[in-house]
């Protein structure tokens, strides 16, 4: 690729100006630079083609030169011929704060060259909250009230004191801030909750909140209407940061829930990312078209929208997902005393059902995480087997479940196609997110039996989607990774590889780079991953970890 060699050359020569000729003046002994990554094949991130034979120079935490030959010496060096050299990948749609003040190593995330994640999603953030919390976490992995702050600048402090190996951004959650202001309760708010609400929003985002997110299938953010969302909505519009969206619904009414999310979008005049975007359920595959059309028309017409997914064909989420949302209306004692009430059990029974018969059965849903130590046998069980094996009627048993572990109870879904998955990444559109936690093999981090998707999804995108079967090349893959969601979240120094930005860089072989976690086994990290650098920090060097982690939470630049 000559031309474009030499534009990189052109490009870089402001920056390779001083690095060349600076040498000849300094001492024998100094180091010119912390850390240069020689002779690799770099990706800028934007979707260009790598360039072979170039080296990346870094310190103070920044790229200082990128292009052919750097003079001067790095007090570290690292030899990338014949790997691929790219900006630390981000997860824009991330539970990998759930872990993090149990275990800030966030090791099954930088294993990936995950180096930024996008947290305070699914309409749950960790701030705005009250303090002392006695919420319980919505997200299955998050450890009870410790991490939960009363502003997103004080969630920021204590991540900076922390500090994670990966840097954090967040968005402020939706439900979290209706839970703050309305409640449980399954209710309009009023118009003083509302203006509440939405200076609960600005607040955050002031404090350098990266969006606004919404899951409209969990209490209470299920509560809210499209009008008291779109309403929440409109601070982000001068801010140019996005509404994300866990719809409202994902199989029979997904359609609907599309031009929710569009209608809610438009009428704020912010950005739309939908999550983790699907079509659930075997007789739902056919909407993919219809649902693509949808948005690519939105597009044309001038919203500003864009989607993520995550690399495999189950979802995981509470095994509360099962029951009618109604039903959960008040929290989990009232859903107990509704199970008990024999008019309303009737009906919860007969509405889950029709529920797991669009998901194709018992066996779709296998249980990933309980809080009674008696039922960790469940843990990596699909519930017709569990079912079958205790010799109950499966509802029965999913009822016993969800009682003793007082609701709270994760689980993965097995409801989607494969061939869908692969138009959703390939989608100009389309980006990459995990939705999953962060995880390491041993230690505090050890929780559960989780969806792979933590410890898999990045190197799965570029092995299994990359080079296996070729849906993306490889420049589109790591586009999908760093350039595309940081533009999204409007994280300017984070997602390229130039001279000047943060220096969050990973190196990888293309032809072994690959996910080993499992839904059988999912505590395996990735394979394929040489080298991943955190704001000019060796955070992993050839399987080994960096002493240092250094991480740092992340404010959304200012846009206008
Ligand atoms: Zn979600």
């Amino acid at each position: 690729m000559t031309p474009t060699r030499r534009e990189f050359l052109t490009r870089g020569s402001t920056a390779l100006a001083g690095v060349a000729c600076a040498p000849a003046l300094r001492l024998v002994s100094a180091r010119d630079h912390d850390l240069v990554i020689r002779g690799g094949t770099v990706f800028d991130g934007r979707g260009g083609e790598g360039i072979d034979g170039i080296d990346v120079a870094i310190s103070g935490g920044r790229i200082t030169a990128v292009g052919p030959s750097l003079a001067g010496r790095g007090a570290e060096e690292v030899d990338a011929r014949g790997r691929a050299v790219a900006p630390g990948f981000i997860d824009i749609h991330s539970h990998g704060d759930g872990t993090l003040w149990d275990d800030p190593r966030a090791e099954s995330l930088i294993r990936q060259g995950v180096t930024t994640i996008v947290v305070g999603q699914d309409g749950s953030s960790r701030a705005p909250s009250p303090r002392p919390a006695s919420a319980r976490a919505i997200v299955r992995g998050a450890t009870g009230v410790s991490g939960r702050y009363e502003s997103m600048s004080e969630l920021f402090r204590a991540l900076g004191a922390l500090p994670p190996a990966v840097n954090v951004a967040s968005m402020v959650g939706l439900g979290s801030v209706r839970r703050l202001v309305v409640g449980e309760a399954d209710r309009p708010a009023t118009s003083g909750e509302l203006s509440q609400m939405r200076a609960l929003v600005d607040a955050a985002l002031a404090d350098g909140a990266c969006g606004a997110s919404s899951g409209l299938e969990y209490a209470p953010g299920a509560f809210a209407s499209r009008e008291e969302l779109a309403a929440l909505c409109r601070p982000l519009a001068a801010r140019g940061l996005p509404y994300a969206t866990h719809m409202r619904n994902e199989d029979d009414r997904l359609i609907e829930a599309i031009d929710e999310s569009i209608a809610i979008a438009l009428a704020a005049r912010c950005p739309l990312q939908i999550s983790h975007l699907k079509t659930s359920g075997p007789r739902n595959w056919g909407k993919i078209g219809d649902a693509l059309e949808r948005i690519e028309a939105a597009k044309r017409s001038g919203l500003d929208v864009a989607f993520d997914r995550y690399p495999y064909v189950a979802y995981a989420t509470g095994l509360t997902n099962l029951f009618p949302i109604w039903a959960l209306d008040g929290g989990a004692q009232r859903f107990f005393a509704r199970l008990d009430a024999a008019d309303s059990a009737e009906r919860i029974r007969r509405e889950t059902l029709a529920k797991v018969e669009k998901l194709a059965g018992w066996n779709s849903i296998m249980i990933t995480g309980v809080n009674d130590p008696a039922d960790r046998g469940a843990e990596g069980q699909r519930l017709g087997d569990l079912a079958a094996r205790a010799g109950l009627d499966p509802y029965q048993l999913t009822v016993g479940l969800m009682r003793r572990n007082d609701a709270d109870v994760g689980t993965v879904v097995f409801a989607m196609s494969e061939e869908n998955l692969r138009r959703f990444l390939a989608h100009p559109l389309g980006m990459v997110c995990s939705d999953g936690g962060a995880f390491a093999t041993s230690g505090a981090a050890r929780q559960g039996h989780p969806h792979p998707r933590g410890l898999g999804s990045f190197a799965r995108v570029l092995g299994h989607y990359v080079r296996e079967t070729k849906t993306l090349t490889l420049a589109q893959g790591i586009r999908k990774l760093t350039g595309f969601p940081a533009s999204r979240v409007a994280l300017d120094d984070r997602g390229r590889l130039a001279a000047g930005v943060a220096a969050d860089v990973v190196v990888f072989d293309p032809s072994t780079i690959g996910d080993r976690a499992t839904f059988a086994e999912p505590f395996q990290y990735a394979g394929g991953i040489n080298l991943v650098v955190v704001n000019g920090i060796v955070a992993l060097r050839d399987g080994e970890r960096g002493e240092r982690r250094s991480g740092t939470p992340l404010r959304a630049s200012p846009r206008n």
